[in-house]
């Protein structure tokens, strides 16, 4: 029988740098894929699938182990960020300068990301990979967990951390509610070239349908999310490229701060569905639910792999601050702690997405949203304490977003 201290189910961005953080910090840790994430290739044009990773985050991927080749490849630093109201007569700006800061974020492909972190498992002593398999069933004995995968193998387990994303079978498995936000709504994305390049702004637009966002790229190209209606979005992604461009020109035009330019060109366009997703409770008998398993934000504020990653910190943190102290690292009282630390930092950026897209929208609140972009704008404390939560260092963000290195973490 093959015995672990820790089981990691799902190794998107989200499992992949907790099992490497995890085994870096002592623990023997299996990992459990359905597939194998697909190797990534530079000479390829760049993915459909792009987030903007906050500093708190590269710390995050740099202690698990996977971030110089992230550097080594494709990203692109952004160092000023604007909001626009759809009339653009309100704008929110940012400058890392203004912070004392050389960045606000980089952009890179998803899948850059999780190639990466895969190397790292690969490379490393401690970890198991069962890939691909999937859990056939899980048994709770006296001392841990007994799982069985789909390929006849068992393994036990003192703890069983589930990252298995938004549709994650084992939070199902274990009966944990959601609370769901459903919008109708879908995240248009696609590779725009403009005019002037891109000049590393991450530029977004509230429009009546939704928010409309450019992020750049090393190219000067933009990453666009584009929130459409379901069926606009259907319509947009069947319509030519010239017919696509038109009406994308439409939405980014007008005003005096008009940055894209001229779009000349659109790569493959695609579409997600858009929902936001709350789990009542993180946890359960040593088992606990991160990333997307947990909670899925909407992404005007390219939060969710973001919120994910300071799960995987806050877990090893709260593991690793246990064992120091000779407790049951895999005891209920160790896991709640995560839990309710987690899950109120997820519930408070669940909420305030919510609340700043109902803002937003309606034509009628235009007057009101004019005085609150107006007062944040006009405010340093706002946007410092926004800033500090958009960079991942706010002060509830776990140590290892904040500069701690994990070798301070484990010997304090
Ligand atoms: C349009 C759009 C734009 C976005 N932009 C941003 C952004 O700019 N910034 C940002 O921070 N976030 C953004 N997000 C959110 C971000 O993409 C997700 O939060 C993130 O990818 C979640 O990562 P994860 O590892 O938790 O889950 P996933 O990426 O879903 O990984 C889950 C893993 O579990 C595996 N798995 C699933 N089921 C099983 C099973 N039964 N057995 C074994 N393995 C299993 C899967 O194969 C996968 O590897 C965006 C989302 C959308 C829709």
């Amino acid at each position: 029988m093959n015995n672990y201290d820790i089981v990691v189910v799902g190794a998107g961005m989200v499992g992949a740098a907790a099992a490497s953080l995890l085994a870096r910090s002592g623990f023997s840790v299996a990992v459990i894929d359905q597939h194998e994430p697909r190797p990534f290739d530079a000479s390829r044009a760049v993915g459909l699938r792009v987030s903007a990773f906050s500093p708190g985050s590269a710390d995050i991927l740099a202690e698990a182990g996977a971030w110089r080749q992230v550097e080594r490849q494709r990203h692109c630093p952004y160092r000023r960020m604007v909001v626009e109201d759809r009339e653009e007569t309100s704008v929110l700006e940012f400058d890392a300068v203004e912070f004392g800061l050389d960045q606000l974020g980089t952009i890179v492909e998803n899948e850059l990301v999780q190639w990466s972190l895969w190397q790292s498992l690969l490379a490393m002593g401690g970890v198991e990979i069962f890939c691909p398999d999937q859990v056939s069933d899980l048994e709770y004995q006296d001392e841990g967990l007994l799982i069985r995968l789909e390929s006849g193998v068992s393994i036990c387990c003192s703890l069983l951390v589930a990252a298995d994303g938004a549709n994650s079978g084992i939070r199902k498995r274990l009966g944990i509610r959601q609370e769901h936000w459903e919008y109708g709504q879908q995240g248009l994305v696609t590779v725009v070239q403009t005019s002037t390049p891109n000049p590393g702004v991450a530029w977004q637009r509230f429009l009546p349908a939704g928010p409309l966002a450019f992020l750049p790229l090393k190219d000067g190209s933009s990453s666009i999310v584009w929130s459409l209606p379901e069926a606009e979005a259907v319509r947009l992604l069947e319509s030519d490229e010239a017919a696509f461009l038109a009406e994308l020109e439409q939405a980014v035009s007008g005003g005096e701060n008009h940055w894209p330019g001229q779009l000349i060109a659109c790569g493959p366009r695609a579409a997600f569905p858009l929902t936001m997703r709350l789990s009542e409770r993180y946890t359960a008998s040593r088992t606990v639910l991160i990333g997307d398993a947990a909670h899925v934000v909407h992404p005007l504020a390219g939060q969710g792999v973001n919120l994910g990653l300071l799960d995987a910190a806050g877990l090893v943190e709260v593991l690793v601050g246990a064992r120091n102290r000779q407790l049951d690292f895999a005891g209920d009282k160790t896991l709640e702690k995560f839990g309710r630390w987690r899950r109120s930092e997820a519930e408070l950026m669940a909420r305030g997405m919510h609340g700043i897209k109902g803002l937003f929208m309606p034509e009628e609140l235009g007057p009101l949203r004019r005085i609150g972009i107006g007062l944040i704008a006009s405010s340093w404390t706002a946007k410092e304490a926004f800033i500090k939560r958009a960079t991942g260092r706010n002060r509830n963000a776990p140590a290892l977003a904040r500069g701690t290195s994990l070798t301070e973490l484990l010997h304090p």
